[in-house]
């Protein structure tokens, strides 16, 4: 088996399968060659914060995904578990520590060897069963060999990240769902009634005090090297489209044409459209809304938008420079591309978004190819799980046409039926329902892989 890449996905998926007693050779072009955002040359570096976020499996998805992958003999859990820094509910870590920790394990395990080398192109044609664990900032040479099998529009170098909403949290007394013109579209939704969209009106003054609140708040700056980068032009951030004129908006992702609110019989004067999001109706893209403002100013800006005062997010806006597949469409549910079934995917770049995440992906596609090496089947993790619930979207239930990176969030889970324990709780009790029938499904699922790993 080859790996290429030795960050947090290749690092963990690297374990997974000499754990499973599948040697293995690592490349990893760090320090021949550098990153524009990596410092070192050890493998896992964390790029930026050294935060895990939260560690509480009961009430957030990333924390239920921290105890899945313990679960999951996960080296990086583990590594972050030993060089755990004081953080209250937040599982942070000691940079240094936490990535020798990783590379000091891999390399005294004798299934593994590592070659400080970049693999320049699509990995040679004796290499039958290879994970590409390349991450946001893969090489150029690899990014355009991959781009060149998988279709230039199917890989992106940029992602145009929309918030996302949890579908309770819209005010459908004001929301009302309309599709312009009343289009019935082929991504149209189920019931073909063309209203597929959700619609918040804005009146003059409404709309006016948004474009100044955008205009007015916050923002990140694109790192030096983000600047150069292709795609970027089509995707501009919603508030550079406010700046360019007091209009521009109202003529752009928040043209009223074509739709009519219920509540006044009227056109408004400008609306903010929600579309669906992934397969189960959950989650809802803000359309073309894109944005460097930082996270708390989305908040309390977006909030401001009429039927999203009380709105919770799944996931909010950005714009970085980070290459990713349109996994949705290219990969199998065991993360191999279709096209070219010995090339498996893991990490960031099959769009997932993350360190945990990341690392997660890469534990599966470990298992994935351990599995297939040793001739056993290995089912994916139900979709109830919090690996399954994301493996899941990254590779069928997101919607390829408008796919984005994502973090682990509740709103990608199945509901809870109301025959299920939890299944008429809401919030906190709904969450806590949601991540006790994910551990005992996960224990299910992990039990037995277990054993036939053995
Ligand atoms: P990486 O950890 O980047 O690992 C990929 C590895 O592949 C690298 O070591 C690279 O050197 C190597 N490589 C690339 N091309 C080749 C090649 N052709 N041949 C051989 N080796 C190659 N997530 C968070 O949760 N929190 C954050 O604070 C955060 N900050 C981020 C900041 C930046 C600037 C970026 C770009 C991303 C950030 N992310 C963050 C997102 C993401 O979680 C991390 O990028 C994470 O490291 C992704 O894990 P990975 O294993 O997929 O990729």
């Amino acid at each position: 088996m080859h790996i290429i890449g030795g960050g947090l996905a290749g690092s963990e998926a690297a374990w997974q399968l000499a754990c499973a007693g599948v040697p293995v050779v690592m490349h990893e072009m760090r320090p021949v060659r550098g990153t524009e955002a990596h410092q070192t040359e050890q493998l896992a570096e964390l790029v930026c914060s050294n935060s895990f976020r939260s560690d509480d499996a009961l009430n957030n998805a990333v924390g239920l995904l921290h105890e899945e992958m313990r679960r999951a003999d996960s080296l990086i859990m583990r590594a972050a578990d030993a060089h755990k820094l004081p953080a209250g509910g937040a599982l942070a870590v000691d940079r240094h520590g936490f990535s020798a920790a990783v590379q000091e394990t891999l390399l005294s395990h004798p299934l593994v060897e590592l070659r400080r080398e970049e693999v320049a192109g699509l990995p040679p044609e004796d290499w039958d069963s290879v994970i590409v664990a390349t991450g946001p900032l893969t090489s150029p040479a690899l990014a355009e060999a991959v781009a060149k099998i998988t279709g230039e529009s199917a890989l992106a170098f940029f992602d145009a990240i929309a918030p996302i909403v949890h579908h309770d949290s819209i005010d459908q007394s004001i929301a009302w769902k309309q599709s312009r013109y009343d289009k019935v579209g082929p991504g149209s939704d189920q019931a073909g009634d063309g209203a597929d969209y959700f619609n918040c009106p804005l009146d003059k003054e409404q709309y006016e005090a948004f474009v100044a609140a955008l205009l007015a708040g916050e923002k990140t700056e694109f790192k030096e090297w983000e600047h150069n980068t292709p795609y970027f032009q089509g995707c501009q951030p919603i508030e550079v489209i406010a700046a360019s004129g007091p209009q521009s908006l109202r003529f752009g992702p928040m043209k009223p044409v074509g739709l009519r609110d219920p509540r006044t019989g009227r056109r408004p004067w400008a609306v903010v459209q929600l579309r669906q999001d992934n397969a189960l109706g959950t989650l809802w893209n803000i359309v073309g809304f894109q944005t460097k403002l930082k996270h708390g100013e989305q908040v309390r800006i977006f909030r401001t938008i009429p039927g999203l005062a009380h709105a919770e997010f799944a996931r909010l806006g950005g714009l970085h420079r980070n290459t990713f597949l349109n996994s949705p469409r290219l990969l199998d549910p065991t993360l191999r591309l279709k096209a070219m079934p010995r090339l498996r995917f893991a990490g960031q770049i099959t769009g997932c978004e993350g360190y945990v995440e990341s690392a997660a992906v890469g534990l599966l596609a470990g298992r994935f190819a351990a599995a297939e090496r040793q001739g056993r089947v290995q089912a994916p993790p139900p979709p109830t799980t919090a690996m399954g619930a994301l493996l899941g979207h990254i590779t069928g239930g997101a919607d390829a046409s408008t796919f984005q990176p994502m973090n682990v969030n509740f709103g990608l889970f199945p509901p809870l039926s109301p025959s299920e324990e939890g299944g008429n709780a809401r919030g906190k009790e709904r969450k806590q329902a949601l991540a006790r029938r994910a551990l005992n499904d996960f224990d299910q699922w992990i039990g037995p892989t277990r054993q036939a790993a053995a």
